[in-house]
C-alpha cells in the first residue's frame, strides 16, 4: 500500500502514528499522483465548460471511489485504527457555488471524465467562496468561508496572463484541480486567480471588504454584494477575468494541436453555463480579430464553437449590464458588442431581440442566443416554457437552436459515496453494472413485491436515519427521533421554492396537535437553506422557521409529535448525510418557476418519495414512477402562467379564508413574537398578504391535504417500501452520464 510509504516519507511515521490531518494530507498526495497517471492524450476536440460556480464538495472519498481504491484505503486505515470517515471530516469544503447550478457543473465534470470525454471546467478560484451561514438569535448571519490551505487539491500551473481592464491591469494564475472519472480518464478544472489577491482586506466577523480594490479583491468572494454600483462593477470584473483567461487557454490549446483558428470549431466546444460567462463570445471574437480574422468570419466561428444553457425564467436573474458599466470595466469589448447588436438590428425589427435595449443595457442572454449554435433548457417543461413564452421571440428566429437537456446527477457521489449500504444492497440484487449503466437499475423491478427485499430497503433507510440523528447531535446538539418520519426540504432559500408554505404546514400541524389530533408517527421536518445576504424576505423566512423550531422544542404538548430542524450552513457534505435519510422529499416550487431541480433526483435515487408540484423535472419523475409513486398537488404551470398574464392572483382573497388566515396570522402571534423579532415577522406576514409573488396561499390548502395523505400512506410500511423501491429503480434516467451523453451527441459532437 502506497499510503504507508507516503506517511513514512512525509512524516517518518507509520499510519498508526499519524494524526487524521497528516493522513488526509498523505492521501491528498497519493490521490493526486494516481489521478495524474490517468491524464491521457486529448482527442482533437475538447469541451470547455465555463461556469461562475463549481460546487464540487469535498473530493477525497469521491476521488478514491473513482480511482477504484476506496474500499482498499478504508480497510488499510481500519487495520491501523483509523476511520476514513473521520479523515474526511478534516477536509475543508470549498464553497465555489451557490446551489443547483454550481452542483450541476460539478456533476457534469464527473460525467465527462467518466465517459472518457476530454472536457475541462473553467472558473474562478474564490478564496472565500460563498459565505458560511451561522445562526444567531434565530437569524442568518454570514461569515467568511476560507478553504485554501497550504496543501490542497489545487495545483499551481505555470499559466499566467496579463488581463487588462479599463483602469487597471492584473496578472492571473491558473490553478488546476484533477477531475477523476469513474474508472476512466482524469480531466481538469481550471480555476483562475489573481497573483495580487489579499485575503487580509476581509473585514473581521462578516463578509465585507473594499469593493473598489480590484487588485486585491477580484477573486475573494463568489457573488459579492451587488446592491451598489461598486458591487455590480466587481461582478463584471470577475466575469471578464474568467472568460478572458478561458478564451486565451482555449485558443492556445487549439493552436497547439494544429488549429489555424478558422477551424476552431473542430478543436473546441464551449458550453456557457447561464449568463455569467456570456462575455466569452465577444472576447473570443475580439481575439480572433486581433489574429487578422474579419469580424463576420470571427462571429461565425465563435457561433459554431459556443452553446448556451439557460437555467431560469425568473426575469430578475437574467443579467443586463448597463453600457456605462461595461465601458468602464471592459472598454475593449464594447465595440464588439455594438457590432453584434448592429448585426441583429440590421436583420430583425423586433426590439425584444436587440442586444442593447432602449435603456442602454446589454442583455447577456441575447448575446448568447444570437451568437451560439445551441440554446438549451434543463428539463422538458422548462424548455417548453422557454420556447412558448419567455424566449419565444428567439425561438421564432432560431427554432433549430432550441433543445432540451434534462439535468442529471452523478451516481458516484449521490449513491455510491453517500449511501454505501444501499449501493451494496443493489449490487447484491442486480450486480454492479448499474454503476456505469444507470438504466440497469430498472432490473430492480422484479423485486417490487418481494417482502424480504422491501424489508431490507426499510432497514437501510432506518440505519441512514440513525446516522443523520448522530450527526445532528454531534454538529448542532440537536436530538431527533429516528423513528419519526423525516420530511425534508433542503435547497437555497427563495420565495419561489416556497419554504414558507412548508412553514405554514408546520403551523397547521402545531394547531392539530394542540387540538389533540395526534399523528400516527411523529414527524421531523428538516430544512436547510442559505438566503442571499441582501434578500430580506428570504432571511425573514429562515427567522420564522428557527422561531417555530424553538417554540415547538419548548412545548411538551407538541414536541413528542412534531419537530422542526433547520440545518446550519447547508452544503454538499451535509446534503450527502441528509439525503439518504429522507422519507419525504419536498419539491414544492410554484409550478413553472423551478427550471429543473436536481435535489429532487438525489432524493428519488436514495429512496425518498416526492411530494411536489408539477414543476421542472418533477414532471419527468412523475412520468417515470407513475402517479401512485409520487404525490402531486397545486395548480399547473399553465394555470400559473395565466395568473401572471392576467394579474388575477390576489393573495388577500385567499388570506380571508378562515382556515388560511389562522395559519398566516400565527406568524405574528404572541407566542412567536415572544421568541422572534417583531420587525421581521411583521414584514413576512405583510408580504404574504399583500404580495405573495409566488402564490403560497394559492396552493397551501391542497398542499396540506396532500401531505396528510402522504403521512397516512407512510403507515402502510410495505406499500411505502414499494414506492421507494419503484423510485430507486426508475432513477437511472437522471444519471448525469445520460445528460452528458446527450450534450455530446447533439451539441459538442466529440
Ligand atoms: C443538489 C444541491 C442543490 C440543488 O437543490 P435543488 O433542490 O435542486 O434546488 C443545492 N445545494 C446543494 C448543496 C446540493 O447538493
Amino acid at each position: 500500500m502506497m499510503l504507508t510509504e507516503i506517511c513514512k516519507k512525509k512524516y517518518n511515521k507509520t499510519i498508526k502514528e499519524c494524526s487524521n490531518e497528516e493522513i488526509y494530507f498523505a492521501l491528498l498526495d497519493m490521490t493526486k499522483e494516481l489521478a495524474e497517471d490517468k491524464v491521457t492524450e486529448d482527442g482533437k476536440k475538447k469541451v470547455y465548460y465555463i461556469s461562475a460556480e463549481f460546487l464540487i464538495g469535498k473530493l477525497l472519498s469521491n476521488n478514491l471511489i473513482n480511482l477504484g481504491i476506496f474500499d482498499e484505503v478504508k480497510q488499510v486505515l481500519a487495520e491501523n485504527g483509523k476511520s476514513i470517515y473521520d479523515i474526511e471530516e478534516v477536509e475543508p469544503e470549498p464553497s465555489l457555488g451557490n446551489g443547483g447550478l454550481g452542483r450541476l457543473a460539478a456533476c457534469f465534470l464527473d460525467s465527462m471524465a467518466t465517459l472518457g470525454l476530454p472536457g475541462d471546467g473553467i472558473g474562478l478560484n474564490y478564496h472565500m467562496g460563498l459565505f458560511k451561514q451561522v445562526f444567531e438569535n434565530n437569524y442568518q448571519k454570514e461569515t467568511a468561508n476560507p478553504w485554501i490551505e497550504a496543501d490542497s487539491w489545487l495545483t499551481k500551473t505555470d499559466v499566467s496572463n496579463t488581463i487588462r481592464f479599463g483602469n487597471c491591469t492584473v496578472q492571473s494564475r491558473m490553478y488546476d484541480i484533477d477531475v477523476t472519472g469513474y474508472e476512466n480518464r482524469t480531466n481538469k478544472l481550471h480555476l483562475f486567480d489573481i497573483e495580487s489577491v489579499d485575503e487580509s482586506i476581509m473585514e473581521p466577523d462578516g463578509i465585507s471588504f473594499d469593493k473598489t480594490d480590484i487588485k486585491k479583491n477580484l477573486t475573494l468572494c463568489l457573488y459579492p454584494d451587488d446592491s451598489d454600483e461598486a458591487g455590480n462593477l466587481l461582478r463584471i470584473y470577475q466575469q471578464y477575468f474568467m472568460v478572458a483567461n478561458g478564451a486565451q487557454l482555449i485558443l492556445a490549446e487549439a493552436k497547439e494541436k494544429g488549429s489555424n483558428l478558422h477551424d476552431l470549431a473542430d478543436y473546441a466546444a464551449v458550453q456557457i453555463n447561464d449568463t455569467h460567462p456570456s462575455m466569452v463570445i465577444p472576447e473570443l471574437i475580439r481575439l480572433l480579430m486581433e489574429e487578422g480574422i474579419s469580424f463576420d468570419e470571427a462571429t461565425e466561428i465563435v457561433t459554431d464553437v459556443c452553446a448556451y444553457t439557460n437555467h431560469t425564467i425568473l426575469a430578475e436573474a437574467l443579467e443586463k449590464w448597463p453600457v456605462a458599466y461595461l465601458e468602464k470595466v471592459v472598454p475593449q469589448l464594447m465595440p464588439v458588442i455594438r457590432m453584434l447588436d448592429k448585426k441583429v438590428r440590421n436583420r430583425y425589427k423586433d426590439e425584444r431581440v436587440y442586444i442593447i435595449d432602449g435603456d442602454s443595457r446589454v442583455h447577456m442572454a441575447h448575446i448568447d442566443m444570437h451568437y451560439s449554435h445551441s440554446v438549451n433548457g434543463v428539463a422538458y417543461l422548462h424548455t417548453e416554457i422557454l420556447k412558448n413564452s419567455e424566449l419565444h421571440p428567439f425561438y421564432e428566429i432560431y427554432p433549430e437552436k432550441f433543445n432540451n437537456k434534462t439535468n442529471g446527477i452523478t451516481f458516484r457521489r449521490w449513491l455510491l459515496y453517500c449511501n454505501e449500504k444501499l449501493a451494496a444492497y443493489i449490487t447484491e440484487l442486480i450486480g454492479p453494472d448499474y454503476k456505469k449503466d444507470a438504466d440497469k437499475l430498472q432490473e430492480l423491478a422484479s423485486y417490487y413485491k418481494d417482502k424480504n427485499v422491501l424489508e431490507e430497503i426499510l432497514a437501510i433507510k432506518k440505519s441512514n436515519k440513525a446516522v443523520l440523528k448522530d450527526y445532528l447531535k454531534e454538529t448542532q446538539g440537536i436530538d431527533i427521533n429516528e423513528n419519526s418520519i423525516f420530511d425534508i426540504q433542503v435547497k437555497r432559500l427563495h420565495e419561489y421554492k416556497r419554504q414558507q408554505m412548508n412553514a405554514l404546514w408546520v403551523i397547521y400541524k402545531y394547531f392539530e396537535i394542540k387540538k389533540g389530533h395526534l399523528p400516527e408517527t411523529p414527524v421531523t421536518v428538516i430544512f436547510g437553506a442559505k438566503a442571499a445576504p441582501a434578500y430580506t424576505i428570504a432571511k425573514d423566512i429562515i427567522h420564522l422557521i428557527l422561531c417555530l423550531q424553538e417554540l415547538i422544542d419548548n412545548d411538551p404538548e407538541v414536541s413528542p409529535y412534531l419537530k422542526v430542524v433547520m440545518i446550519e450552513n447547508y452544503n454538499v457534505s451535509k446534503a450527502a448525510k441528509i439525503i439518504p435519510a429522507c422519507d419525504i422529499s419536498e419539491q414544492i416550487s410554484l409550478a413553472s418557476k423551478e427550471a429543473s431541480g436536481t435535489g429532487n433526483m438525489k432524493f428519488m435515487l436514495n429512496g425518498a418519495v416526492t411530494l411536489g408540484t408539477r414543476d421542472g423535472a418533477n414532471v419527468e419523475i412523475g412520468e417515470l414512477v407513475g402517479e401512485d409513486n409520487i404525490y402531486f398537488f397545486g395548480e399547473s404551470s399553465e394555470e400559473v402562467i395565466e395568473h401572471y398574464a392576467k394579474a388575477d392572483y390576489v393573495a388577500r382573497e385567499f388570506y380571508e379564508k378562515p382556515e388560511i388566515k389562522k395559519l398566516v396570522d400565527f406568524i405574528v402571534s404572541d407566542e412567536l413574537l415572544a421568541i422572534g423579532q417583531k420587525e421581521a415577522l411583521t414584514r413576512l406576514h405583510n408580504e404574504l398578504i399583500v404580495k405573495d409573488w409566488f402564490m403560497t396561499l394559492l396552493d397551501v390548502c391542497d398542499y396540506i391535504q396532500t401531505k396528510e395523505q402522504v403521512l397516512a400512506d407512510y403507515e402502510d410500511r410495505m406499500g411505502w417500501a414499494e414506492k421507494t423501491l419503484v423510485n430507486i429503480s426508475k432513477a437511472g434516467f437522471f444519471s448525469s452520464d445520460r445528460t452528458i451523453a446527450e450534450y455530446n451527441k447533439d451539441i459538442w459532437k466529440l
